[in-house]
């Protein structure tokens, strides 16, 4: 009996781990964020936020707040909106040339949180940013030293990049999107303040809103974190796939989101709506940020890495961009049509989530097309586009969109079912179009 249950433990995984930054949430929690920094030590603070979010007027007045709490402030506001490894060398300079710091404060979307993810990474170590860019892009180094404390305080709901250890970025020379990934960027604390998100535009509000759901449910069917193969303490990752506890997170914020997605797209300053999203939001990041994500991300890098010419609705004009929301969904209900063998239970409990009244289930019953048309319905009456055709693929795109997808090997390992390079041309060329 012993020996067997050793042979188990062996090649089984049997811990799963949580881990998220400290949490101030609810209107008027930004003010705060003055004396939350002096509690953390800090007297000299980098404060990183993008040119688009500087135009709100949030981060001066956020940054006068913390000089009122008696600390030294110095403002770096040009983080670009998708950042680039030249964008974030940039901001690095920048933040290296005005050292010394004690902490870093992000006001912006996941964009401006990630960019002062990497300042804060080599401000406090040295070397150059594609040294710790997740192999083979970049050397995949790990950091030797510990950040500087670092609080985030999001202005667009769902990135949930506020409470995960990961910063995303396009490599320009090698055309990819990767990121860094490291328990040590972890943010130390996280201030959700809803009435920062009101002046969101409709299709930012859809965007980040499918991103938020995406997180969600891509944690909630991740590959169970007992299946896979047992780690040493040294290997354990942030991502460890679904579990106990990611799953509670997971489950509310589909909850939350049934409740006030459609509403606050349709109107933004439903402030009961924006309070809701914003709680998904954090809820979500609290789940993937210890689960993973899976399909739907990996395929979203090289959707929104290789864009012609879309501009969204909403977004800055002449940038063509798909923004990381939007690339996610596109293609979500198609990979969940496949993962659905690998737990039917979770699908359909997920889309019973999504839609309580069971609206979507008269209609196509429970199979496996129900989550997938619970998905396009709500994408549809958000104004997402109609699949990878809306923003400027065709067929002749799937094959380069599978090889970029199967790059992302770290999150495809995540998917509940092993994804084999048929299996994602199915999923992208079926998402050509959804309705
Ligand atoms: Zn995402």
């Amino acid at each position: 009996m012993s020996a067997d249950t050793s042979r188990v433990r062996d090649v089984t995984e049997t811990i799963y781990t949580y881990a998220a930054p400290s949490l101030k949430f609810g209107a008027g929690s930004a003010d705060e964020v003055g004396h939350d920094l002096h509690t953390l030590g800090a007297t000299r603070v980098l404060l990183v936020t993008d040119p688009g979010v500087a135009a709100t007027g949030h981060p001066e007045r956020i940054a006068g707040l913390v000089r009122a709490a008696g600390l030294e402030v110095v403002v770096f506001d040009r983080a670009r909106v998708e950042p680039t490894d030249e964008s974030m060398i940039e901001a690095v300079e920048f933040a290296r040339d005005a050292m010394p710091f004690d902490a870093v404060l992000a006001v912006g979307g996941g964009s401006a949180i990630d960019t002062a993810k990497a300042c804060n990474l080599l401000v406090t170590n040295a070397g150059d940013l594609m040294d710790y860019v997740n192999a083979p892009v970049g050397r995949g180094d790990d950091p030797a030293h510990a950040l500087l404390p670092m609080v985030a305080i999001p202005t667009t709901t769902g990135t949930g990049s506020e409470s995960t250890t990961v910063c995303v970025l396009d490599v320009l020379a090698q055309h990819v999107k990767t990121g860094i990934s490291h328990p040590r960027l972890r943010p130390t604390m996280a201030i959700i303040d809803p009435t920062l998100t009101v002046s969101q535009p409709a299709m930012v509000t859809a965007a980040s809103g499918m991103d938020i759901l995406s997180h969600a449910l891509e944690s909630y069917t991740a590959r169970w974190y007992a299946d896979f193969d047992a780690k040493q303490p040294a290997q354990r990752v942030p991502y460890c796939g679904a579990n106990p506890i990611a799953d509670m997170w997971s489950e509310k914020a589909l909850s939350l989101l049934a409740g006030s997605f459609r509403a606050a797209v349709a109107d933004g300053s439903d402030t009961g709506a924006r309070d809701q999203m914003a709680m998904a939001s954090t809820f979500a990041g609290m789940g993937f940020g210890n689960a993973g994500v899976h399909i739907p991300h990996a395929n979203a890098y090289p959707i929104a890495g290789r864009v012609r010419d879309y501009v969204p609705p909403g977004y800055p004009e002449g940038s063509p961009m798909v923004p990381h929301g939007m690339a996610v969904s596109l293609t979500a209900p198609e990979a969940f049509r496949f993962t659905f063998e690998a737990s039917p239970e979770r699908h359909l409990h997920a889309a019973r989530l999504l839609d309580p009244e069971r609206r979507v289930e008269s209609e196509v019953g429970q199979g496996p097309d129900l989550l997938p048309r619970v998905l396009s319905t709500l994408m549809r009456d958000i104004g997402i586009p109609n699949g990878l055709g809306a923003v400027g693929y065709g067929e002749g795109d799937v094959d380069d969109l599978v090889e970029g997808a199967l790059k992302q090997q770290r999150l495809l390992a995540t998917s509940p079912r092993p994804v084999r390079e048929e299996d994602l041309a199915g999923v992208i060329g079926a998402s050509l179009q959804h309705w």
